[in-house]
């Protein structure tokens, strides 16, 4: 049994059924009239949605009414799912409808099974609007905990209501709420795809947030989706010559000869000799190889990672996972990475244990700037150049040194092995000590000797990786084929200089740098419109994840510019001229308005 504030509204529930039975009263509403409009603004949040089965989630469903007036409304299409912590409600409602999924479920619980309201909206009708005893502080807190708890299983929208502040009266049992709150936990979770309405007659105000729009039904005629990203690795024939290898060797893993092999490919490439590319299992776990091996695990004394607030959210996992606690830090707004000159007076740096620079979509990154800066600090560096293996082979004298930099071939990214990772730097014996962290801690012996992971890339995905190279021209020639055609579209229609692509960034993103916020939604309007998918690569920065909301940072205002204005575009290397045509004049219309 859970003790947390609102048990005490549970039970205030509970003794109203039991005293008025399953009637307005019974819920305490004040009369069904209003009830029913409320269900209706709550139905609301299924405005604008493509049609088609979907699956609702009530929490806090009481006796399951809201049921009752889906059914009258005749919305066949809604799967519903009631939620509530009530036993007795839960039992009024599974008597009036037998078959229909009614859990009970406290989603506050630690041990919550949030898989289990898995849903494309949900709502909370009622929820938040009895306080009971709870003071300002703890109804605040179960408000916040409960949707951003609920938020991760929803697949489109919420909705949920709440007393109004704004009135000229106030009752101590009820919470009247402020909506520049709610909008900013909504904002927090939802960017700008949030609306409120207080348009109905009640001295109450209900909320919507939605997740960004899901790709159009494929069955709209004449117009199939443009995926943002549609990865092409190798084929199965071109793996079976490796693959072969594999069967004849019998190895599978444990840095096998396909993966010596692949290692030593990318040494070549790279102009190092062999022994300067360890494999990895991922791009994260050879961030996490690099941060043992350079930084060891977090100390009490140097506990945090710093890294810009602006990457993907791996930079931050990897840092966790040696135990550190990462440290946002702003971007500089010409480079979109962290300046090395800038950080060597920061106020944190005496409790750092190791700084991640980031190469930003695979940008160019000075080496040698961190050197100097990890030389003056003495503290460790580890470069996420995750998508840069074009800008690091292109450019190895400036990305490669002692520093240790870190790839991922995630299938995302230009060279893609699946999944799959590397590091590389000059100081071999770095190299050996990070396959040392990504081997159980294991050098010549098997006596685990340091900090470790099974970080280990295997040989299927060294076969990947080999195929993956012998193409490697091709796809290049493929991707930079399908950069002209973007860039001959743009300058066509007046974007000259607003997509930012290969040779700056990797291969596989195109990016749309819009001015304002204003002009990014209508651009993602226009898109929507034309059924081309977009994406925000890096999120509205790390601060802005759920996971990551608490974590310690500097202020962020070049983040905060720039991650909402920076559009990734669809981007394959069989993205045909026409295709490519419907999305620059679909971004060229939005802009021009
Ligand atoms: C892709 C990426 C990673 C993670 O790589 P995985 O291979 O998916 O683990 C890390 N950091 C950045 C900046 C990335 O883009």
């Amino acid at each position: 049994m859970t003790e947390r504030p609102e048990d005490a509204i549970v039970a205030l529930y509970d003794q109203a059924l039991v005293e008025h039975g399953d009637t307005p009263r019974g819920a305490l509403w004040p009369n069904e009239a209003d009830r029913l409009t409320r269900f209706d603004v709550m139905l609301d949040v299924l405005a604008g949605h493509p049609g088609g089965p979907l699956v609702l989630c009530d929490l806090g469903c009481g006796t399951g009414e809201l049921l009752a007036r889906i059914r009258q409304r005749g919305l066949s299409s809604i799967t519903y799912v009631g939620v509530d912590r009530s036993r007795a409600a839960l039992e009024y409602a599974r008597t009036k409808f037998p078959g229909v999924n009614f859990l009970h479920l406290d989603v506050n619980a630690p041990d919550a099974d949030l898989s289990l309201i898995a849903c494309d909206f949900l709502v909370a009708n009622g929820l938040f609007t009895v306080r009971q005893m709870l003071n300002e502080q703890q109804m605040a807190a179960f408000i916040d905990s409960t949707i951003r708890n609920v938020w991760p299983a929803v697949r489109a929208g919420i909705a949920f209501n709440l007393i109004s502040g704004v009135v000229d009266w106030r009752r101590e049992d009820l919470y009247h709420a402020s909506m520049d709150d709610m909008a900013r936990l909504l904002h927090s979770l939802a960017g700008r795809r949030v609306r409120m309405r207080a348009d109905y007659g009640l001295h109450e105000f209900t909320c919507y947030a939605y997740k960004p729009s899901l790709p159009a039904k494929a069955d709209t005629p004449g117009q199939s989706l443009v995926r943002v990203l549609r990865p092409s690795l190798p084929t199965a024939d071109r793996l079976l010559p490796y693959l072969k290898r594999i069967d004849e060797t019998r190895i599978y893993s444990n840095f096998g000869p396909l993966v010596l092999e692949f290692e030593t490919r990318l040494c070549n490439m790279l102009g190092l000799p062999p022994g300067a590319v360890v494999s990895a299992s991922t791009g994260t776990a050879g961030l996490v190889g690099a941060i043992l091996a350079t930084s060891g695990r977090a100390t009490e004394a140097r506990n945090l990672a710093l890294m810009p607030a602006y990457t993907f959210v791996a930079t931050a996992v990897a840092a966790q996972e040696c135990g550190y606690e990462p440290y946002l830090l702003d971007v500089d707004a010409h480079t979109w990475m962290l300046d090395p000159e800038q950080l060597v007076g920061h106020p944190a740096l005496d409790r750092v244990g190791v700084v991640i620079p980031v190469a930003a979509f695979g940008k160019k990154i000075e080496a040698s700037a961190w050197l100097r800066f990890r030389d003056k600090t003495g503290i460790a560096v580890v470069i996420d150049a995750a998508a840069g293996f074009e800008s690091v082979s292109q450019h190895p004298s400036e990305h490669l040194g002692p520093i240790p930099v870190v790839l991922s071939f995630h299938a995302t990214k230009s060279l893609a092995t699946g999944e799959g990772g590397c590091v590389v730097s000059t100081d071999l014996e770095l190299i050996a000590q990070v396959c040392q962290c990504l081997n159980y801690g294991f050098r010549a012996s098997r006596d685990s000797q340091s900090a470790s992971i099974n970080g280990r890339m295997s040989e299927y995905h060294a076969a990947v990786g080999l195929a993956e190279l012998d193409q490697w021209d091709a796809k290049r020639e493929a991707f930079r084929n399908v950069v002209d055609c973007y860039l001959r579209h743009a300058a066509e229609c007046g974007l000259q200089g607003r997509l930012v692509t290969a040779p700056d960034i990797c291969s596989s993103y195109v990016l749309l740098r819009c001015d304002d916020l204003d002009q990014a939604e209508r651009v993602q309007a226009s898109l929507e419109a034309n059924r081309i998918e977009y994406r925000l690569w890096y999120g509205l920065g790390l601060h802005r994840q759920t996971q990551f909301s608490q974590l310690p940072r500097d202020a962020l205002p070049v983040t905060a510019q720039l991650a909402p204005f920076l559009l990734g575009l669809p981007m394959a290397t069989d993205l045909d001229d026409a295709s490519i045509g419907t999305i620059v004049h679909a971004v060229a219309a939005a802009c021009r308005e």
